[in-house]
């Protein structure tokens, strides 16, 4: 029964990130379907990255596979130009389109370099929240 739950969360997620993405990998805009998509941790979980919504998003196996522990301007620096500003339209696009949060767009554009990300709970009398912070750490420029 714990099984069968946990296969129907993992169905809904999903689907909620292909609705995010259009249907599409993330990375290289190949067409995607629930058995084809996989989750990639934008930001790796062996590199501080957390298993958060914000830092999920649909990808397919290969990029998945091919990005790994990489940060995402590590990997998208791999690809040829064209593929690299067909990345960068895709996500500005999604985004616009209201599709993309702005927090997710943010970490795969690495606007300022998104080197961290933390989390932490705050107690408010009966009541508890939980903050994911993304730290932005803008590269810093070489002084003239
Ligand atoms: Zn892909």
């Amino acid at each position: 029964m714990k099984r069968f739950m946990g296969y129907n969360r993992r169905r809904r997620t999903q689907r909620r990130l292909l609705a995010e993405t259009g249907g599409c990998c993330i990375y290289c805009g190949r067409r995607l379907d629930e058995f084809t998509v996989s989750v990639d941790h934008i930001v790796p979980l062996s590199r501080g990255g957390l298993n958060e919504d914000v830092n999920i998003v649909a990808s397919c196996y290969y990029c998945n596979h091919l990005k790994y522990t990489m940060f995402v301007k590590d990997f998208i620096g791999l690809l040829s130009y064209k593929k690299q500003r067909a990345f960068y339209n895709r996500i500005k696009t999604l985004c616009r389109q209201g599709k993309l949060s702005e927090d997710k767009y943010m970490l795969l554009s690495h606007i300022g370099a998104v080197s961290k990300m933390s989390r932490i709970n705050i107690q408010f009398g009966r009541f508890q929240f939980r903050c994911v912070f993304l730290l932005n750490i803008r590269d810093k420029k070489p002084k003239k």
